[in-house]
C-alpha cells in the first residue's frame, strides 16, 4: 500500500475461540503515544506519504487510541495527512470515532459478525452484539457509507441449519435497514469462510466438516438468499480442507509439502493455481491420510504435535 503503516500494538485482548492470531501474538503490547508520534514524524520526513495507517489486530482496543489520533491531527494539521484505522471494529467506527478521520472516502464498510445467531456468537465467544450491528449499519448508511461487506464463517462446532438461516437473515436485515433512510435495501456483499481448526486455539481438537457437507451448507445459504440484495461468496471448501490438513499436521507433513511442490504446486492460495488432485497425490505418496488430520476430533488423551510450542 502506498502509505505509512504503523503498528500501534501487537496482540488482541479479545478471545474468539477459533482465532489463532489472538493466541500466538499474546501478550497484548501497546506502543506509547510518544513513541508512535515520533515514528510517524520520521516516516513522514523519509517518505512524504500523505496517509498514515494505524494497524494492529484491533486498533480501537489500544487504551490511548483517542489520544494517538488527536496528537496526530495536531502534529499534521497543516499538512493534509489523513489517518486511517483499517482494523477498527465496525461498532467503534460508527460510534466512537469521527468518520472523517477514519477514511477519506466512505465507500465500503466492513463488519465481521462471523455468525448470525446468538447461540453461535456465544460458542465462538465473539464479543459483538448482533443487535448493535444493525444499529451501526443504520448509522453508517445515514452517514454516507454506500456499501457494507460482511464476513461470516460456517462449519463451526455445533452449527446447525437454524444457524445458517440466521446468517442469511442477519445479512438481509442489515441490507434492509437502509429502507428507513431512502426507501431501498442496500447491496451487501457477504463473504463466507470455512472453519478450519487451528493449533493453540480453543477449537484445536475440533473436527472440520467434510468437504461435501461444507458445499451443501454453502448451497443452502445461496438458495436462501435468492431474491435478496445480499450477494454471498464462498471460500473454496477443498482449499480449506488442505489448509486444515497442513494446519494440524506433524513432521510427516513435510514430505507432503515437498511432494506437492515437486509436482508443481506453487501459489496455491490463488484459486487459478490451486490443484486439489495434485495435493491428494502428494499426501498419498507420503503415506498420509488427510482425513486423519482434518476431519477427526482429536481426543483429550491425544498428545498434539504442537504442544511443545509455548505460546500462552
Ligand atoms: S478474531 Fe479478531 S477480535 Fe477475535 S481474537 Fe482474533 S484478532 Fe481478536
Amino acid at each position: 500500500h502506498d502509505r505509512m503503516q504503523l503498528e500501534v500494538m501487537r496482540g488482541c485482548r479479545r478471545r474468539c475461540r477459533f482465532c489463532q492470531a489472538g493466541v500466538v501474538y499474546r501478550p497484548n503490547r501497546e506502543r506509547s503515544v510518544e513513541k508512535l508520534i515520533s515514528l510517524v514524524k520520521r516516516l513522514y520526513e523519509n517518505t512524504g506519504y500523505d496517509e498514515v495507517s494505524l494497524i494492529s489486530l484491533s486498533s480501537g482496543d489500544h487504551s490511548r487510541i483517542m489520544q494517538i489520533i488527536s496528537s496526530l491531527k495536531d502534529v499534521f494539521k497543516d499538512k493534509g495527512i489523513s489517518i486511517s484505522l483499517p482494523s477498527l471494529r465496525a461498532e467503534d467506527l460508527v460510534t466512537r470515532f469521527p468518520l472523517e478521520i477514519t477514511t477519506g472516502r466512505r465507500t465500503t464498510l466492513t463488519f465481521a459478525p462471523e455468525v448470525g445467531s446468538e447461540k453461535m456468537r456465544k460458542i465462538i465467544n465473539k464479543d459483538i452484539s448482533l443487535k448493535a450491528l444493525k444499529e451501526c449499519a443504520y448509522q453508517a448508511f445515514k452517514n454516507g457509507w454506500r456499501r457494507i461487506k460482511l464476513y461470516f464463517m460456517i462449519g463451526l462446532p455445533q452449527e446447525d441449519h437454524s444457524d445458517l438461516d440466521a446468517i442469511v437473515n442477519l445479512a438481509k436485515e442489515i441490507s434492509d435497514v437502509k429502507i428507513k433512510i431512502d426507501g431501498r435495501s442496500a447491496k451487501i456483499n457477504a463473504s463466507v469462510s470455512v472453519f478450519v481448526p487451528k493449533p493453540h486455539t480453543q477449537f484445536e481438537r475440533a473436527a472440520m466438516l467434510p468437504i461435501e457437507e461444507i458445499k451443501k451448507r454453502q448451497r443452502y445459504i445461496r438458495e436462501k438468499s435468492i431474491g435478496s440484495k445480499v450477494k454471498f461468496s464462498f471460500h473454496d471448501a477443498r482449499m480449506c480442507y488442505i489448509e486444515a490438513v497442513l494446519s494440524r499436521g506433524n513432521r510427516r507433513s513435510c514430505a507432503c509439502i515437498y511432494n506437492a511442490w515437486k509436482m508443481g504446486c506453487k501459489f496455491d492460495g490463488w484459486s487459478d493455481h490451486f490443484n486439489y488432485d495434485v495435493w491428494m497425490t502428494a499426501f498419498k505418496e507420503a503415506g498420509v491420510e488427510p482425513d486423519y488430520y482434518a476431519s477427526r476430533e482429536h481426543g483429550l488423551e491425544e498428545v498434539l504435535p504442537w504442544e511443545f510450542i509455548e505460546v500462552k
